[in-house]
């Protein structure tokens, strides 16, 4: 399978200001000054040598993850921002082509991962089958609320393609298939929900918008049981470990520390740094993938994590 991050950003979208572009091309031609970049291949060659909060941005649009597979059906995590984009891929990659069948798994309804809904084409085309996976009583309210007049110019109940809402206990598989997910509660303002996808022997946790207590052993527990040897966790790690220990416990979020001790203790192979705090830029989230790079050298002699920092576009094949 192939997982493709579409939004990666965490309670807001942020874009780049003119500011920040016109600082990365300064930045790229000052390191070129004595290079003889007289060919196109010299110019990609350097760019592609360039860090990547030079030559690229950890991007700006809300949480949305898609999972590809060999199967027709599509799978997608949350409805943030990043919905608007993926949906542009897909009927890009189908043209007009609809009955087409969309499974959406939400952590929760929080406006951040729900805002990409009205703008997701898909719901615009009859024909279309979506179906909404949540553990919340109210998603079906809250999709509705949100295209609620005067808020939205397209009422929910005008959109054409089916909209199907299906409420799962935690812990209840949900079948695709040959995709098999389910979902664990997690510590957040009116709860969030883990999810745990599994398809020919690969495994992803996607796990964002969840507070981890550090005292609380249970808990730990109960996580490293969650992200078991999964070759891929999406951890939500918006906070620096002392913010989220100290002046951020309670806001319902995480750090990089805490990710990196789970994905350890559960023998995780992947951890992807997520829900980037809107207020840091592209060097500090640099700055952070490092250390955490740092961090688990640190904490495990034969350290094998793979960190990565996610941003609108990163493709990681299983
Ligand atoms: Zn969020
Ligand atoms: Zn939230």
């Amino acid at each position: 399978m192939k997982i493709r991050f579409w939004g990666t950003r965490g309670s807001i979208p942020c874009s780049l200001t003119a500011t920040e572009v016109r600082a990365k091309i300064i930045a790229a031609l000052q390191g070129a000054k004595d290079l003889n970049l007289d060919q196109d291949d010299k110019i990609l060659a350097y760019v592609d040598s360039l860090d990547f909060q030079t030559q690229g941005s950890f991007g700006g649009h809300t949480s949305c993850v898609q999972v590809k597979t060999a199967q027709k059906e599509h799978i997608i995590f949350d409805m943030g921002s990043g919905a608007r984009p993926l949906a542009g891929s897909i009927l890009a990659e189908q043209g007009k082509q609809t009955a087409q069948t969309y499974h959406i798994f939400m952590s929760h309804l929080h406006w951040d991962h729900i805002m990409g809904f009205p703008f997701f084409t898909p719901v615009y085309l009859p024909g279309n089958h979506i179906f909404i996976h949540s553990c919340h009583d109210e998603a079906e309210f809250a999709f509705r609320r949100q295209m609620a007049s005067p808020s939205f110019p397209v009422d929910f109940s005008d959109l054409e393609a089916k909209v199907e809402f299906c409420w799962h206990p935690p812990g209840e598989v949900v079948q695709i298939g040959d995709v098999e997910v389910y979902a664990k509660k997690q510590l957040h303002s009116g709860d969030s929900y883990g999810w745990r996808l599994s398809y020919q022997g690969k495994s992803l946790v996607y796990s964002t918008d969840s507070e981890h207590k550090i005292e609380d052993i249970a808990e730990r527990e109960a996580f490293t049981e969650f992200f078991k040897a999964a070759d891929v966790v999406i951890f939500d790690a918006m906070y620096s470990l002392t913010d989220a220990i100290s002046v951020k416990a309670d806001w319902g979020h995480s750090s990089n520390i805490l990710g990196i001790e789970l994905c350890h203790a559960a023998a995780a192979k992947q951890l992807v740094l997520f829900h980037h705090e809107p207020v840091h830029n592209d060097a500090k989230i640099a700055k952070i993938l490092q250390q955490s790079q740092d961090y688990a050298r640190l904490y495990s002699e034969d350290n094998q994590l793979i960190i990565h920092s996610a941003y609108d576009g990163l493709e990681i094949e299983l």
